[in-house]
């Protein structure tokens, strides 16, 4: 299967910068070996749709409300998503568990929303450093995934350490084999063969200078990407480590 890379843009990117980015991405896409998509914020999901239209570019969302439409203020509903052309959706960043207290279950019925609407759910999990020192890191994400994952999941895992997003730091090639390896069975015992073919991304400071490493562990079916996204020339080399 191919490498997925996924750039997360998060709350950056005013229009024309929006635009100039993704048109550089756009422009360096092509005879890629792996998958690309980008996540851009809400408004900027219709101009950057605009511009990748034709392109194998993915777009995606970064979040979505469980429920298809109603009132709901402020919310984004996984089918307007679809609506302008995003394919997939990240749910569960550990920015929105910590920063809006999503917990498992509303992103299980996030995941279940997206999937209604024809979209692939990127969910992520990952311990905190507290959690890894205590040596629960894979008793968190286990249960992580028993409770954000519907029945009959088919998207994408994205395994995220919080304390290596945006930090420059990235655990050893060991661990996150170690941590793959943990998802890839937990996948199987829960879907089945199914479960196989459930790409697990990474995603923490992945970087041009540590993307071939990190995108060779066994496991490992691409990237998440946050701040290295933001640079056309970083997110595209990162792109050209993967296969
Ligand atoms: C992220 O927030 O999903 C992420 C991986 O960020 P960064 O690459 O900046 O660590």
């Amino acid at each position: 299967m191919r490498q997925l890379i996924a750039g997360n843009w998060k709350m950056n990117g005013l229009t024309a910068g929006a635009e100039a980015l993704v048109r550089e991405v756009r422009a360096g896409a092509d005879g890629l070996a792996c998958d690309l998509l980008v996540c851009p914020p809400f408004t900027q999901i219709a101009p950057v749709a605009a511009i990748l239209a034709g392109s194998g570019v993915a777009l995606g969302g970064q979040d979505c409300h469980a429920a298809e439409g109603g009132a709901h203020t402020g919310d984004i509903s996984a089918p307007m998503l679809a609506d302008l052309g995003c394919a997939h959706v990240i749910l569960g960043h550990s920015e929105r568990r910590q920063n809006h207290g999503e917990t498992d279950a509303a992103v299980q019925a996030k995941a279940w929303a997206a999937a209604r609407a024809g979209l692939t759910p990127i969910v992520c999990v990952g311990e905190t450093e507290a959690e890894r020192e205590a040596g629960r890191e894979t008793a968190v994400v286990g249960g992580q995934l028993a409770g954000s994952l519907p029945e009959d999941f088919a998207g994408c895992i994205a395994y995220e350490p919080v304390w290596a997003i945006g930090t420059g730091k990235t655990p050893t090639e060991q661990d996150v084999a170690a941590m793959h390896g943990f998802i890839r069975r937990a996948l199987v015992e829960r879907f089945g063969q199914a479960g196989t073919g459930i790409r697990i991304l990474y995603g923490g400071s992945v970087k041009p200078d540590n993307a071939a490493r990190l995108l060779r562990v066994p496991e490992v079916g691409g990237a998440l990407v946050g701040g290295a996204s933001l640079k056309a020339a970083d997110f595209l080399a990162i792109a050209r480590a993967a296969g």
